[in-house]
């Protein structure tokens, strides 16, 4: 199906890297991104192959960074409640800590985290995570109550089959199923 295959939009590279190597620093590596130049500074010891993990990395970073401002989640997550019957978070943001977790939701204070990770990834595969917390304000764990407001969705079986395979060659993602969490 064609539109399993949008080129994400990490193929778009916003901007140029530039890598410093710094007899200063010891074990940390810090990047800026200036005037459409991402700095990397890297200690001045480490091998090329280091060197081109810490830059990859680094640039996934600012890329997700740039990528989550196209998304606004509270317009996004209202229209989403309101076409699928489904209750507003009262507070949804982007988070850009979570690593084996897609999004992941309060029961308590009802507010929900998404994965910046997931900024690169097509819309309707946000879609769904959103969709997915959502449902858990109403029913927590993922039994049968759970799945049939979560496949309100239309696209909800695809969007877990995109992030299984995303979750699977991620680099610093072990977790391949776990797409999400609630407290
Ligand atoms: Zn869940």
């Amino acid at each position: 199906m064609a539109d399993v295959e949008q080129p994400a939009l990490f193929t778009l590279e916003p901007f140029r890297v530039e890598v410093l190597r710094s007899t200063r620093r010891k074990r940390t590596v810090g990047a800026q991104l200036v005037g459409g130049v991402l700095k990397v500074a890297i200690p001045s010891w480490m091998s090329r192959a280091e060197e081109a993990q810490w830059v990859e990395k680094m640039a996934a970073r600012y890329r997700r960074t740039l990528s989550t401002d196209r998304i606004d989640l509270v317009t996004r997550s209202a229209a989403l409640a309101r076409r699928y019957d489904l209750p507003r978070p009262t507070e949804i943001r982007w988070a850009d800590d979570m690593t084996a977790r897609w999004g992941s939701c309060s029961l308590h204070s009802r507010s929900v985290r998404i994965s910046t990770r997931l900024a690169a990834f097509p819309d309707w595969v946000i879609d769904y995570v959103i969709v997915h917390e959502l449902a858990h304000l109403l029913v927590a764990g993922h039994g049968p109550d759970f799945w049939r407001l979560a496949s309100r969705y239309p696209k909800a079986e695809r969007a877990i089959g995109y992030l299984i395979a995303k979750a699977a060659d991620g680099p610093d993602d072990g977790d391949a199923a776990g797409h999400e969490g609630c407290d």
